[in-house]
């Protein structure tokens, strides 16, 4: 009976498989801030979103023990059932205070949060507009709504404008979504206009600080919070997953929008509240990230001095892309620094559009500048000295 279903997963996977787009995972074991073990071989990773290498901190790894000890390992339902355990409130305070929200709501993953609250708020009859190169979950959120949606080039605040102009009257609401620090291109959205594009046009501003929390903005608040003032920003997501090393999502608004959440977002209510552990653990992250600024600032500055030696322009964020366009080529570039003992992983189509494949560097507090100066140098005369590619710093800069 079965066959069928068989034959056509074989029939999906071929093609793919031809294009070099197959995926495979890989057992990888981290043990240590920067170092992992992978078939039997020891790397330097440059390629976890752990920035401020609190997955192994460890307090946080002695909070999650002792809130497991205490509490067990799982919540043991939904958070609107049994499962909205003490640190799960305390955690939602701290993230507004950190956010200059009036409140926040926590749930399972930064995915799971913005399937689930762009849905919650826009109805068929509202239009979405998001960023092109926002995150896959954005794009999944978006289509829930079963709305108008439409795409703005990447930071192109007039094309935006336009879409605005085209559409918004045909809507009762429109939502704005972007990442506020892009995953695959590590360059940063420019917050304070979309705000004021957003409040002209009577509508709502939404960004995704996963990679922006604890690493962007004075003392690691994130993208609202570059340049000195903070932006407007009515519904700021983010997720628990990267700089703060464990898991989960957050949502910080206003209270009226947080209660409209935990009274209809599928997400939040159909889905087991996060475990006590991981919650003790980013508890104690902010404390890290909080008491000390001047580590939550280390990453970008790793990420800096590896563009000024490969002479790109200045990272925005911690995270350097390297485009070498052709798929094939970028996986021969990983292979190549993995010979020489990096872990730098090749990202391909879909999840960065055709013909921009790359190698996606991510830094972290705890790199080596001997290191970061020795993977440049590899990369400058062993990757892009190569001929028939021109690799650029992607759309950053
Ligand atoms: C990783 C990521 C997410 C998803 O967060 P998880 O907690 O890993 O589910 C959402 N948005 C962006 C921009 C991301 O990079």
């Amino acid at each position: 009976m079965s066959r069928s279903l068989d034959e056509f997963a074989r029939g999906k996977l071929a093609p793919m498989e031809e294009a070099g787009l197959r995926r495979y995972l890989s057992v990888t074991e981290r043990t240590d801030t920067i170092e992992v073990m992978r078939d039997g071989r020891r790397f330097i990773s440059f390629s976890c979103n752990d920035y401020l290498n609190l997955s192994q901190h460890p307090a946080l790894k002695q909070a999650a023990i002792e809130a497991t000890r205490k509490w067990g390992v799982g919540s043991g339902a939904s958070r609107l059932v049994t499962g909205n355990h003490p640190l799960l409130p305390e955690l939602e305070r701290r993230l507004a205070a950190m956010k200059g929200t009036e409140d926040a709501v926590v749930m399972g993953s930064g995915f799971l949060t913005n399937s689930g609250v762009i849905p919650s708020l826009m109805s068929s009859r509202d239009l979405v507009l998001a960023d092109e190169l926002a995150h896959a979950c954005i794009m999944v959120g978006s289509r829930l709504t079963r709305g108008a949606e439409h795409r703005f080039k990447h930071n192109d605040l007039d094309h935006l404008e336009y879409l605005l102009k085209a559409h918004r009257g045909d809507h009762p609401r429109c939502l704005i979504v972007t990442d506020g620090v892009f995953s695959m291109d590590g360059d940063l959205a420019p917050v304070h206009e979309l705000a004021a594009l957003a409040k002209k046009h009577d509508a709502w501003l939404m960004t995704d600080d996963a990679h922006g929390i604890g690493v962007v903005g004075a003392g690691g608040r994130g993208s609202s919070f570059i340049g000195g003032s903070k932006a407007e920003v009515p519904l700021q997501m983010g997720t628990l997953s990267k700089a703060v090393g464990g898991y989960g999502g957050y949502l910080c608004a206003s209270k009226p929008v947080i209660d409209l959440i935990k009274t209809r977002c599928r997400t939040l209510i159909y889905s087991t509240g996060l475990p006590p552990g991981v919650v003790a653990a980013a508890l104690k992250a902010l404390d890290v990230i909080e008491g000390d600024p001047e580590y939550a600032a280390r990453p970008l500055k790793k990420a800096r001095r590896f563009t000024r030696r490969m002479g790109l322009a200045e990272a925005e964020s911690p995270i350097v892309p390297i485009v070498l366009g052709d798929t094939e080529r970028t996986m021969a570039a990983q292979a190549t620094l993995a010979d020489a003992g990096y872990l730098v992983i090749g990202i391909r189509p879909p999840t960065v559009p055709d013909g921009t494949a790359r190698l996606r560097l991510t830094f972290t507090a705890e790199h080596a500048d001997v290191d970061i100066d020795a993977l440049a140098d590899l990369i400058r005369h062993k990757v892009l000295a190569a001929p028939e590619t021109m690799a650029t710093g992607g759309t950053a800069g």
